[in-house]
């Protein structure tokens, strides 16, 4: 497996006020999981609404809770879970990151997956 960076994180913007966000405590990325879990509940909804429905293709297309990168002053105060910046820096520290979401039930109903791609976090197995 390669794991690699094509982007530079301190070069993204943030996502309100279009500025970079610097490393070190400022900013970083921000979900709320309420949002994701209300997401997950809607999924699980309708799939008890519709038993027969197996095909993929003919499920609904979720929507997903955003990861919102950007200064902590700009974002929503929906928002509260955080990863600082300087937390997310390498590929390594992604990797962390994943491993601990993944014992978060809300993760699969986040955009956390585009994000690492927007953040430049590439893995090619
Ligand atoms: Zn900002």
């Amino acid at each position: 497996m390669v794991i690699e960076t094509k982007g530079d994180a301190s070069t993204l913007p943030c996502e309100v006020c279009g500025k970079t966000v610097p490393v070190g405590q400022v900013g970083g990325l921000a979900v709320n999981p309420h949002e994701a879990n209300r997401i997950r509940e809607k999924n699980r909804k309708w799939r008890a609404e519709n038993p027969g429905v197996t095909r993929v293709s003919d499920f609904p297309r979720y929507e997903t809770a955003h990861w919102e990168w950007g200064h902590w002053k700009c974002q929503d105060d929906s928002t509260w879970y955080y990863i600082d910046s300087q937390r997310l820096q390498n590929p390594k520290q992604a990797l962390g990151w994943t491993l601990h979401l993944m014992g978060k039930h809300w993760l699969l109903y986040t955009d956390w997956q585009a994000m690492m791609w927007k953040l430049g976090f590439a893995v090619h197995p």
